[in-house]
């Protein structure tokens, strides 16, 4: 029993939060800066914080993540960042060499109150930013909002930098993908291709966070969105942001910037999310849908139709990130599943009615919260008041699944403990088959631990 406190009494709770369904803002601004080709994260803060973002990547995606940090001791806690920052800007450009410094805040630095515009430009102006180099900054004071917060910033930063709005005029689809896996992104670039669309994605992490092993260490991978391609946005036919949450600061940007006009979807996980994204496509693009796309559709029905007597009337509990909580909900509402409780720590305006419209009418009580008291000690008080058959979450979720018994399915950010989030997507009509068919593990091999001798059958 490891959690053993929790207690099954639910008590309204305003200024505590305990085991959060979130993690730090500049966590998500460094993921996203690793989306962008030759960029170095700055942590603008002191050095544990760094540390903690990187390590948390990096156990996450298994790969070495490059981050640089304004290395705050006392001094600058109690004078200010400014000059810590201005040589860390030196030395990066000299030793390191990245086409871009992302540079985000930290809780001290944002409590001191540094002004990153003015820092930034004061380094311009005393020519420590070199020729076609730059600096680009956002703000994330990791006591309010989460990861996804964070992640939304620095995308948004990506527009506000660079987007052009002088840039040529193209039929380029510009894709603002959300918090997903690098192999997401893979995925979303493949399925336009497929289709013959010419798109600008960002940030994209695919080549980043998911390299293939050649023996030799490249500091700077060759993924990522280039800077050119992000100027080049400003001048693309639409954009569509996938994610509320996470996409739609970028999105309303670019659209104010560049008057680029922008279609904002939930995040294709699923099989709906995924029509929703292969029709916008379809219909801003001008191009037919390929039939080797509506034959992966027919295989994900097929699958669906053939296996549904496994997951029918399943209750599941989720917790994690708003727009990856929407789309799910959405999907295993579709495979005749219940999802019953869901919280989010990430604070998100209309959170209650994005799941709502995704249950469509079907469990009407559902259980659903997000913010600070949306925490994964309330998804468990819920949980031993009345019991799921299934656990949705990132790692964390372990503890609540091994105390009660329930099956578990990793899905979400950090997974610490389990490979493979990287590699194989969850988005498109592929993702949602390989989602069936891990839920479909689960209960199967739950099913198979618990048969009784004489009902342990060879087929299922
Ligand atoms: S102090 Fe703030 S920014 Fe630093 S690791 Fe903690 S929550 Fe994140």
């Amino acid at each position: 029993m490891l959690l053993r406190h929790t207690s099954s009494e639910v008590m309204e709770r305003s200024a505590l939060t305990i085991n959060p369904a979130k993690t730090c803002q500049p966590i998500g601004a460094m993921y996203a800066a690793l989306g962008l080709h030759n960029c170095l994260p700055h942590s603008h803060g002191s050095q544990g914080c760094c540390a903690y973002h990187r390590s948390t990547l990096t156990r996450h995606y298994k790969e070495p993540v490059m981050a640089a940090t304004s290395s705050f001791t006392e001094g600058a806690s109690v004078f200010g960042g400014q000059a810590n920052l201005l040589q860390a800007i030196t030395t990066i450009f000299g030793v390191y060499n990245p086409d871009v410094i992302a540079v985000h805040t930290t809780c001290l630095s944002e409590t001191i109150g540094d002004d990153l515009v003015q820092i930034i430009a004061k380094a311009r102006s005393e020519g420590k930013i070199p020729e076609g180099k730059h600096v680009i900054h956002c703000n994330t004071p990791s006591y309010q909002g989460s990861h996804v917060t964070g992640f939304a910033s620095m995308t948004k930063a990506f527009v506000t930098y660079f987007a052009d709005p002088q840039a040529e005029k193209t039929q380029a689809i510009n894709i603002v993908p959300g918090w997903v896996e690098p192999s997401d992104m893979r995925e979303l670039k493949a399925l336009a291709k497929q289709m013959g669309v010419e798109v600008i994605l960002y940030p994209d992490t695919s080549d980043v966070m998911d390299t293939p092993y050649t023996g030799k260490h490249d500091f700077y991978p060759k993924g990522g969105v280039t800077v050119e391609r992000v100027q080049a946005s400003g001048g693309s036919a639409a954009t569509i942001g996938l994610g509320l949450s996470a996409s739609s600061p970028a999105v309303e940007a670019l659209q104010s910037k560049c008057a680029v006009p922008g279609t904002m979807l939930e995040l294709p996980i699923g099989l709906q999310g995924t029509d929703r994204f292969i029709d916008t496509l379809h219909k801003l693009a001008g191009v037919e849908v390929p039939q080797e796309i509506t034959d992966e559709r027919g295989r994900l029905l097929d699958l669906i139709s053939d296996m549904h007597q496994y997951v029918h009337g399943k209750r599941v509990a989720l917790f994690g990130d708003p727009d990856q909580l929407v789309a799910l909900t959405e999907f295993l509402t579709l495979l005749d599943m219940k999802p019953l409780y869901l919280v989010t720590g990430t604070p998100t305006p209309q959170f209650e009615a994005r799941v709502r419209k995704a249950l469509g009418g079907n469990t009407p009580e559902a259980k659903i919260k997000a913010g600070a008291q949306a925490d994964m000690y309330l998804l468990h008080q819920w949980i031993k008041n009345e019991g799921v058959d299934l656990l949705i979450g990132n790692t964390y979720g372990k503890y609540i699944a091994r105390d009660e018994d329930i099956p578990f399915l990793r899905f979400g950010f950090p997974i610490l403990d389990r490979v493979g989030h990287s590699y194989f997507p969850s988005v498109g009509y592929k993702g949602a088959m390989r989602l069936v068919e891990k839920i479909l593990s689960l209960f199967m091999d739950r099913q198979d631990r618990d048969a009784l001798e004489e009902r342990f059958e060879l087929t299922m």
